[in-house]
């Protein structure tokens, strides 16, 4: 799926470069891609209008109904419901994309067999279908579960994967045991607030330790997805995984940064973009703002248009 082309020599000098030299590419708020799509996806029918994004241009998609640390019993239901759903909808399409999740969203804030029960519904809804499902990483409360449910359940369902943070000094040792059970592993730099005590997610060690990491994996041939946006970590990548490419998705937040992401696509990777939706679209911009503080613009912009709509 999507690609094969051979990467030229000097393409990856080319690709940093160019990925360098995109300053100034500042949007009006007001035509914000981000606000339009969460606007749009933020009622009933979120799913339905999500669909037209799905895979658009050669770029998949992994789709997240938006929740976390969910402790009414309903709001779990709904929410298993609802990804129940969206692995259906999906496989309908036929077009490659997947189901991203948070087990607090599914239970864990209440019970670990609680999620790990609703995680096997989904997953018996997703497997035969191939669609592949994701689990987020969170935060400190719920790491643990994550890592031990996984280890669990992957042997038994060979399209789940996980998402894990290179931040944190436990990664080294959670990525070789991840490495022993199929399923995509998702490399993202980290974004939570408990991460690591006062670590900059920007410094250069998570940096470096992100690199060293991610070489491990693409080495590996397990399957993988580069999440992150950073130009000069995509650009050694690139080099790094042009033996096998095949094994090796870049992936990255919508709307952001999507000329890089477009710019792997044109070189003939594969590339897959994290599309949130469901009514509690407030979490996204707030991890995005703590992520990104010039990221305020588009939370304040979306706020005003929720309130106008009113
Ligand atoms: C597909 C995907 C899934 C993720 N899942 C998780 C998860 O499960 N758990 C978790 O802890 N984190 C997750 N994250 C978030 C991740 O941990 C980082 O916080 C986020 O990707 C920003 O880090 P970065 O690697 O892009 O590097 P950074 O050094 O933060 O950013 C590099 C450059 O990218 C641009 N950029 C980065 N983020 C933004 C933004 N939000 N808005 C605008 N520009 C930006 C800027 O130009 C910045 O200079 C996920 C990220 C992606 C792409």
């Amino acid at each position: 799926m999507g690609h094969g082309r051979c990467i030229r020599p000097g393409s990856v000098h080319s690709f940093s470069e160019s990925l360098e030299n995109d300053r100034g590419r500042s949007r009006s708020p007001r035509h914000d891609p981000l606000i339009a799509h969460l606007a749009a996806c933020a009622g009933e029918g979120g799913l339905a209008l999500c669909r037209g994004a799905l895979h658009s241009r050669g770029i998949l998609s992994s789709i997240d109904f938006q929740g976390e640390d969910a402790e009414a019993r309903s709001e779990v239901d709904a929410a298993v419901d609802e990804f129940v759903e969206a692995t259906r909808a999906t496989a309908s399409l036929n077009v490659g994309a997947s189901i991203s999740l948070n087990l607090s969203h599914i239970g864990l804030a209440i019970d670990r067999a609680l999620a790990v029960a609703n995680c096997e519904r989904i997953l018996a809804a997703a497997t035969p279908t191939g669609t592949e499902v994701l689990l987020n990483m969170e935060g400190d409360r719920y790491r643990e579960d994550i890592l031990s449910i996984y280890l669990d359940l992957a042997p038994r369902f060979s399209t789940f994967g996980i998402t894990l943070q290179a931040c944190l000094s436990r990664t080294e040792r959670d990525l070789e045991m991840c490495l022993e059970v199929p399923g995509r592993i998702r490399l993202v730099k980290g974004a939570y607030d408990e991460l690591g005590h006062g670590t900059d997610i920007r410094s250069g060690s998570v940096d470096a330790q992100y690199r060293r990491l991610a070489q491990r994996l693409i080495e590996s041939g397990h399957a993988c997805a580069i999440a992150t946006h950073d130009p000069s970590i995509l650009a050694g990548l690139l080099a790094t995984s042009a033996r096998r490419p095949e094994a090796v998705e870049f992936e990255m937040l919508f709307s952001v940064a999507t000329h890089r992401l477009e710019k792997l696509r044109d070189l003939g990777r594969q590339v897959r973009v994290y599309l949130p939706y469901g009514h509690k679209w407030h979490l996204y911009l707030f991890h995005r703002l703590a992520e990104h503080p010039p990221n305020l613009h588009v939370a304040l912009t979306a706020m005003v248009k929720e309130l106008q709509a009113r």
